[in-house]
């Protein structure tokens, strides 16, 4: 079988060399009682996390690791072939973290989510059902104390995250605008999302200015995925009492040195809550929040927007494209349909 290998610890920018494609054999049983199963993996889930598994310094991370020389991991949707474990039987769909391959042995089963409900794409469960799907629900509802009536501003808005973050404000009653670096992403929020308003950052020379034109009364809301710069500006237009959510600051995710925020005071002056968050502290809400999104899935309420990379030999480079916004919506990667 097919697997992607991490070449050796990433510095700076991360290139398709980083990672190369090895084949290698598995077993495609395990021994009853073993506490194992052994899975088909369907579809890969992209994320901008996997960068830092990719660097031997960890200090901004909170994860360990990619061994160089090992398969990298993420995660996955994937049918279960053989169990040796009492919750999981042959043809179970899961989802969580697995391997990049075509097969995976996993140690750990308790940490996959079985797919009860499998009337919508599978690959969903990568994204709007799955990870991003949680940490949209997660950020926005519990960390963002966000009302019907709030000025939201979303950074990296057409992506696995922002998309959702932004449609879950709109059926709020709230006003949104979310930035997105090329045209055709701007035309999603606009006209696939419903957001109120867009821009395409990187056409955008004064980041103030252009926020101060969307939010002439000022920002409550602040999503933050990218850092830097944006933040910089937000901090110059969030209101008194403003909520800002990090999630994640993807612009400095390949630079050694953080860079581009000045402004940090104004959260003094303005007395603003900013808060950052781990969708993995949020799992106990996954029920409630699958609950939720479902209807409006099935519903047409809310939409989602994937990117599909065919083939394991394609992951490499979808993964690294994350950091230069190739990626249109939530990338996967698809290493078999069934
Ligand atoms: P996306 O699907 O949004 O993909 C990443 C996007 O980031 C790119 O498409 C690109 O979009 C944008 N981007 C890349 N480089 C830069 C840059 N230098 N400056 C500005 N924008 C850039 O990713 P996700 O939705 O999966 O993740 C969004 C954020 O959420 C990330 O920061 C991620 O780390 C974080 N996250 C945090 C979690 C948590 O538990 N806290 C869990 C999951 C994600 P564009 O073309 O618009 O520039």
């Amino acid at each position: 079988m097919k697997q992607v290998i991490l070449r050796d610890y990433v510095s700076g920018f991360p290139k398709e060399s980083d990672m190369y494609i090895t084949t290698a054999s598995i077993k495609l049983t395990v021994p009853q009682g073993s506490n194992r199963v052994i899975v088909k993996n369907l579809y890969l889930s992209c994320d901008p996390y996997m960068r830092h598994r990719m660097a031997k310094q960890l200090t901004a991370s909170y994860i360990d690791s990619f061994k160089p020389g090992s398969v990298i991991s993420g995660c996955g949707v994937a049918k279960v072939l053989d169990s040796g474990h009492p919750n999981f039987k042959k043809g179970d769909i899961v989802w969580g973290m697995t391997g990049w391959e075509e097969y995976s042995l996993i140690t750990a089963p308790e940490t996959l989510f079985k797919v009860q409900h499998t009337d919508v794409p599978l690959s969903y469960y990568t994204g709007i059902l799955g990870m991003p799907g949680m940490t949209a629900y997660a950020g926005f509802h519990e960390v963002c104390s966000p009302k019907k009536g709030d000025y939201v501003f979303i950074s990296a808005a057409s992506g696995a995250v922002g998309q959702l973050v932004g449609q879950f404000a709109k059926l709020l009653g709230c006003y949104v605008v979310g930035s997105a670096g090329s045209k055709e992403k701007v035309n999603l929020l606009k006209n696939k999302f419903g957001f109120n308003e867009a821009f395409n950052y990187k056409e955008e020379p004064d980041l103030d200015a252009t926020l101060k034109r969307y939010f002439p009364d000022g920002i409550d809301i602040y999503f933050e995925n990218v850092g830097g710069k944006m933040l910089d500006a937000v901090l110059l237009n969030i209101r008194n009492h403003g909520r800002i959510a990090v999630c994640g600051m993807i612009s400095q995710y390949n630079l050694e040195e953080p860079d581009g925020v000045h402004n940090l005071m104004d959260l003094v002056k303005k007395r603003v809550r900013m808060e950052g968050f781990l969708v993995a502290d949020y799992y106990h809400l996954y029920p409630k929040f699958i609950e939720m999104v479902l209807p409006y899935i099935k519903e047409g309420q809310i939409v989602y927007v994937e990117d599909m990379a065919e083939g394991l030999e394609s992951g490499p480079a979808a993964l690294i494209g994350l950091f230069s916004g190739r990626n249109v919506g939530k990338q996967v990667v698809v290493v078999a349909h069934e």
